[in-house]
């Protein structure tokens, strides 16, 4: 299993938000992506939980399928009557990160790592006043040898280039 990150924001904040979790389309692409390790996490243990994977192969890297959910779609692992994740403990990075992402360059040229601006937290300002060491140490944690290589093994946790996420750092993977 991967490390949990330290949260930017407490989870208070996060339960009475209406944007995590919650996509427009079924297939939204950024949904969230498991690395095997992480999904075989999922799979394998004691949690008690009803979402499913994209990818029908057991233990296999993917995105979560998302289900319909009010006017649009929500992650399948998400619980909409009190908007808590079902499997918090065993959530994927790509999650436990967020509002840090992970994104190519608008040529793809580069890798970046930013803050969303589609976090509306990101506008109080105790958060904003943590936001660089947070993103510093985002960017530290993913250029580890083991996280690098990982990310180079499975690129698809890359998510194409967005125009909302600020305060973008490259980030230097290391060479296959
Ligand atoms: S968008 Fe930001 S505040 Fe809202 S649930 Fe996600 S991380 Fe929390
Ligand atoms: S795995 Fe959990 S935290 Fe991640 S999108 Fe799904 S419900 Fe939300």
């Amino acid at each position: 299993m991967l490390p949990q990150l330290p949260q930017l924001i407490s989870s208070e904040i996060c339960l009475d938000c209406p944007v995590c979790c919650r996509f427009p389309e079924k297939q939204a692409t950024l949904s969230p992506f498991f690395f095997p390790s992480e999904r075989e996490l999922v799979e394998t243990s004691h949690i008690k939980a009803k979402g499913s994977f994209r990818e029908p192969a057991m233990g296999a890297a993917s995105k979560a399928q998302l289900v319909s959910c009010g006017h649009g779609y929500a992650c399948s692992f998400f619980n909409p009557e009190d908007h808590t994740c079902q499997i918090y403990e065993a959530r994927p990075l790509d999650c436990s990160m967020y509002p840090a992402v992970i994104m190519h360059s608008a040529d793809r040229q580069k890798v970046f790592v930013g803050a969303d601006t589609k976090c509306p937290a990101l506008r109080r300002p105790d958060v904003a006043a943590k936001l660089k060491e947070y993103l510093d140490s985002i960017q530290r944690y993913l250029e580890s040898t083991a996280l690098s290589s990982l990310i180079r093994q499975y690129p698809q946790f890359i998510s194409e280039f967005q125009e909302e996420v600020v305060e973008v750092r490259e980030l230097s993977l290391g060479k296959a």
